[in-house]
């Protein structure tokens, strides 16, 4: 079953969470939903049962971090994921200095990791894609790999110039990029892993990208503010 999570970034207030919970209600129709809202309603969710997760965690366990959120707190709020290395993260808050410490608090912790990777624009028309997916995949995993398992580590390939611009790469691209990674990460680290696609997926586009062989699930971020559009979007799943 593809697995699908939704991050909803730093939107909706109490009032929309509380619609949000009431219109999806027993509406997931089976889907395997993991909702990255804000920390402060991930209790929300966990307490009507749905898998919830943080969309990063502190590179510390305790102390003195402020404004951070320890893994420790977040499992008591009911999470079992985080996503870590998100291309905001790394844009806006370095970071890429505190990945491999994040990727191992979370195994230690047994809260599953979903690891974002991708390449800028100039990256991907200079040909590079590859060379920098290794080299984020090389960062997180490097250090790490008496914690990961097959079952701990999930990819999600999101090219940066894809997240919230309604651009998309062709689904020739996405699989063989999906292809490298698997590829990549088996032969030099020994893990099977599952690779998600993150960037613009919408209730539009959807049905064409199911149509990619090795897509194991998708990272949803605007569209799955709206209840409704996502309801809609994720029933075009299989
Ligand atoms: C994201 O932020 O992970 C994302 C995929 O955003 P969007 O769906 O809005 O492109």
């Amino acid at each position: 079953m593809k697995l699908i999570c939704a991050n909803f970034k730093m939107n909706l207030l109490k009032k929309d969470i509380n619609l949000y919970l009431k219109k999806i209600n027993n509406n997931l129709n089976n889907k395997k939903v993991i909702f990255f809202p804000s920390n402060i309603y991930i209790k929300d969710f966990h307490d009507k049962n749905y898998l919830v997760g943080a969309q990063d965690i502190s590179f510390q366990e305790f102390g003195a971090c402020t404004g951070d959120t320890s893994i420790l707190q977040l499992k008591e709020l009911g999470i079992t994921y985080t996503l870590i290395g998100h291309s905001e993260r790394r844009q806006f808050f370095n970071d890429d200095l505190y990945i491999s410490k994040k990727i191992a608090l979370a195994a230690k912790h047994k809260i599953k990791i979903i690891l974002c990777i991708g390449e800028s624009i100039e990256e991907f028309k200079d040909n590079k894609t590859l060379e920098i997916l290794k080299k984020e995949i090389d960062l997180a995993l490097k250090n790490n790999l008496k914690y990961l398992t097959t079952s701990n580590i999930i990819i999600a390939y999101e090219p940066i110039w894809a997240i919230g611009t309604n651009k998309i790469p062709t689904n020739l691209c996405i699989q063989e990029t999906i292809s490298l990674i698997k590829k990549y990460i088996f032969t030099t680290y020994n893990l099977k892993v599952k690779v998600l696609y993150g960037g613009s997926v919408n209730e539009n586009n959807i049905l064409e990208l199911e149509k990619i062989k090795n897509i194991d699930g998708y990272l949803i971020g605007s569209s799955s503010l709206n209840p409704d559009n996502f309801l809609t979007l994720i029933n075009k799943i299989n």
